[in-house]
């Protein structure tokens, strides 16, 4: 997501700079022509008073004039003969017609020329010309550049494939969903070729995944592998404030994207315009309706020899317009997951070749470190602990440098001047040992690698950092319910010991509650809910390789109170006993506490050593 310019927006900006310089140039040009112009022409005529004018008329010298309002203009022949042009300012003069008629002076009348006609004349028009060059000229451009397209009316931008493209090699971690795209690639490379021997040849494929899980990159690496063009368009960039302009875009795109085929069109945020038209319904979204009605039919338009595949992602496909995935359209989707152990340390494989490692520095334990983080995330540690290593003058990326960076990257920024009063550190302290000696007592909880109660970010005052031992595919009931005794442990600390609570736990609660409620609701671990499941796993985090799945709706009112007191229940019942675990663990927790105070920060074997005496 931080690393949207890519260095091909860059390449492209250069025939845009050469081209606005041009343009400058051309208009200054354009500007003193027009300026010498008039004064020349200006120049040739001789202004005149109308007395001389009258002189030279009863000298019969005036040949020829014309009369408006304002001016009289003409020619008049002057000492030497030499016939001049002449412009006088005209006077109330009712004889004068008459004297023209006398001296036989051709003369006839005109619509005043005004600085209205003047500025049309004189400005509009050729400027009017100017720019119509300037469009032509710029027609002419794009064209030769094939760089950044969309300049004015549309936004979308074009790669073509440059060197070096983005390769199925820089994207790491997810494995199945590359296999899948395969296909597409030996699709694009040659699409006759591909339907000859049969192939239903794919055009749309949505790809589905939580920000910053690689699917831009994924898209543009298929673009990368085939060796093909890649249109890029934000969702969001369609949707504007003209109704219209949405649908006229979509009109662009498609009519680009077929004079560059075979290509690769990347719609962003396809939530944007691809919301369900039943959803929300009361504010006005003729515009988005409008633009995805476009889409679809522009989707339907062109048939699949064309070779232009449409790719798209979203990280909410369950509020997708059914419309956009019926067959012919998005019919292929697929999953591109946060990734697990292995996959991040892939990732954070592609990244670190970009920078000089340390001996000491092992990827295996970063990723151990950083369970639940996207692509994008460990993109931006890796660099972050560049810098942090740059900052120092080393020569090599250290671990150090990883760990503060996973911790700026996790908490949010050390906020180093902070002032936090006494007693609220104090409560803090209490706070994350009571979290850390739970876990470190329950089986099920992960083991705790560090606790912390130095501030980071706005809404951690301190945390208690675990590490997964292993990446786990199944998590018994009894894991479950550990981790949620382990998200209590904070409340109950602060219960045991103050007597009192504080907002301190909101984050922990609210974690609590999303697990036991998946686990009465989805994974039929509650009794008195039985086996049926009743909330599908909608969430991003829960979406699996199984593909996208709805919410049900067809709970009944009755039910959806027994699984509202299941959830409390279950709750109170772990709070009970985890509060009762930290009444006879008292000493450890004012030990534990005590150290963290003083040292802020307490590591595994701290940890251990505090429990085991
Ligand atoms: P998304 O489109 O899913 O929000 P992006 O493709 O924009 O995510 O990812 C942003 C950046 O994060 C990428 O440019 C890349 O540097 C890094 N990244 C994300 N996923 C991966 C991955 N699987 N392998 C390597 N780098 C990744
Ligand atoms: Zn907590």
């Amino acid at each position: 997501m931080n690393n949207k310019i890519q260095k091909k927006d860059q390449n492209n900006n250069g025939p845009l700079n050469n081209f606005s310089k041009i343009s400058i140039v051309y208009i200054i040009l354009a500007i003193f022509m027009i300026y010498m112009y008039q004064h020349y022409t200006a120049d040739k005529k001789t202004i005149i008073t109308y007395s001389q004018f009258k002189n030279l008329l009863n000298e019969d010298k005036i040949k020829k004039c014309t009369i408006s309002e304002k001016y009289i203009k003409g020619k008049y022949t002057d000492k030497n003969n030499a016939e001049k042009n002449f412009l006088t300012i005209a006077v109330n003069d009712p004889s004068l017609i008459k004297e023209l008629q006398k001296h036989k002076v051709d003369f006839s009348g005109t619509i005043t020329s005004t600085w209205l006609t003047n500025l049309i004349f004189g400005w509009i028009l050729p400027f009017g010309f100017l720019f119509f060059l300037w469009w032509l000229m710029s027609k002419k451009m794009k064209g030769a550049s094939g760089g950044l397209f969309g300049f004015g009316k549309s936004r979308f931008k074009v790669y073509l494939n440059e060197k070096p493209g983005v390769k199925f090699s820089d994207v790491a971690g997810v494995e199945e969903a590359k296999q899948e795209i395969e296909e597409i690639v030996e699709y694009l490379k040659d699409p006759n070729k591909y339907q000859r021997l049969g192939g239903r040849a794919p055009k749309g494929v949505l790809l589905v995944g939580a920000p910053g899980t690689g699917k831009t990159l994924l898209a543009k690496a298929t673009a990368g592998e085939a060796e093909v063009p890649f249109l890029s368009i934000s969702g969001s960039e369609f949707v504007e404030m003209f109704v219209g302009v949405g649908a006229s875009r979509v009109r662009d795109l498609f009519k680009e994207a077929k004079k560059l085929s075979p290509c690769i069109v990347f719609i962003d945020e396809i939530d944007a315009i691809g919301k369900s038209r039943a959803m929300g319904s009361m504010a006005s979204n003729d515009e988005r309706e409008q633009t995805l009605n476009q889409l679809l039919a522009e989707m339907d338009g062109f048939d699949s020899s064309v070779g232009v595949i449409i790719m798209a992602a979203t990280n909410r496909p369950e509020v997708l317009d059914p419309a956009l995935l019926r067959p012919g359209r998005f019919d292929r989707q697929i999953i591109v997951d946060k990734p697990d152990l292995e996959g991040r340390e892939k990732i954070l494989k592609v990244h670190a070749k970009k920078i000089k490692l340390s001996e000491d520095v092992d990827l295996k334990v970063i990723a151990q470190m950083t369970p639940g983080l996207a692509g994008a995330d460990l993109a931006n540690i890796v660099n972050e602990a560049a810098l942090l290593a740059a900052r120092e003058n080393n020569s090599s990326v250290r671990m150090e440098h990883f760990e503060e960076a996973i911790e700026r990257q996790i908490a949010g920024l050390k906020k180093k001047n902070r002032v936090i009063k006494k007693d609220e550190k104090k409560r803090v302290a209490y706070h994350e040992s009571g979290h850390a000696i739970i876990a470190y007592l329950l089986p099920g909880a992960d083991p705790v690698h560090k606790i912390s109660i130095v501030p980071r970010g706005l809404s951690a005052l301190g945390y208690t950092q675990q590490l997964p031992t292993d990446e786990k595919y199944l998590i018994t009931k009894e894991d479950m319910l550990d981790k949620v005794s382990v998200l209590l442990g904070g409340r109950a600390a602060e219960e045991v010991i103050f007597g009192t609570i504080s907002t301190g736990a909101q984050n922990d609660l609210s974690r609590a509650t999303d697990i036991v409620k998946a686990l009465v609701t989805q994974f039929g671990m509650d009794e008195k809910i039985g086996l049926v499941v009743y909330d599908q796993p909608g969430s991003q985090q829960f979406l699996t390789s199984q593909g996208i799945i709805k919410q049900r709706d067809d709970i009944s009112e009755k039910t959806k109170e027994t699984i509202d007191s299941e959830v409390s229940n279950i709750m109170a019942e772990l709070y009970k006993t985890t509060k009762k675990v930290l009444i006879d663990k008292k000493d450890k927790l004012e030990r534990l506490s005590a150290e963290l105070l003083e040292k802020e920060i307490i590591n595994e074997q701290e940890l251990k050593s505090i429990m085991e005496d």
